[in-house]
């Protein structure tokens, strides 16, 4: 299977809570390399870039101003399959429904509370992340590839 990235984010509701760290180590431990990681507050530009698809659904403005209220952060995660690996951690969109040991199960209170945000597509996922990363700011290729620097360290 291919090496993608994907888009993942904590939302305000994970970070409040004292989830960054929980969510990290999920995909960290099973093997997916995070190549970008910031916390930033998101502009209504970002979030409207983010959620166009959304535009017109009944919780688009709810979605927006709960993004934008509070810092999130954004991490880009690198490997074999992982956008669609990365929504199986997670588990599905509404807590009461996602598999028991995903993320949102185990933290997400609500459908509108539901702690982290992850690509649906590589498509979406390079979509995505173009919105919150520069390219300079993803250690990945053959420029600054961990485990080239590694390597050469050791
Ligand atoms: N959402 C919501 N109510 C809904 C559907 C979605 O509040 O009925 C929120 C929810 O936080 C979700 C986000 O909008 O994570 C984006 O929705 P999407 O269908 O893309 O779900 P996801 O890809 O995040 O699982
Ligand atoms: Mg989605």
């Amino acid at each position: 299977m291919a090496i993608e990235r994907t888009f993942i984010a904590v939302k305000p509701d994970g970070v409040k809570r004292g989830l960054i760290g929980e969510v990290l180590k999920r995909f960290e431990m099973r093997g997916y390399k995070i190549i970008g990681l910031k916390m930033l507050q998101v502009t209504p530009e970002q979030a409207a870039a983010h959620y166009a698809e959304h535009v017109g659904k009944p919780f688009y403005d709810g979605l927006v101003k709960f993004i934008t209220a509070a810092p999130v952060v954004a991490i880009a995660l690198e490997g074999e399959d992982v956008v669609a690996q990365a929504r199986r951690i997670m588990g599905a969109t509404d807590p009461n429904k996602a598999e028991i040991g995903t993320i949102r199960a185990d933290f997400g209170q609500a459908m509108n509370r539901n702690i982290v945000h992850g690509s649906d597509s590589v498509e979406s996922a390079n979509r995505e992340l173009a919105i919150y990363f520069k390219s300079e700011e993803l250690m990945s290729g053959a420029k600054n590839s961990f485990d080239y620097v590694i390597e050469s360290l050791l």
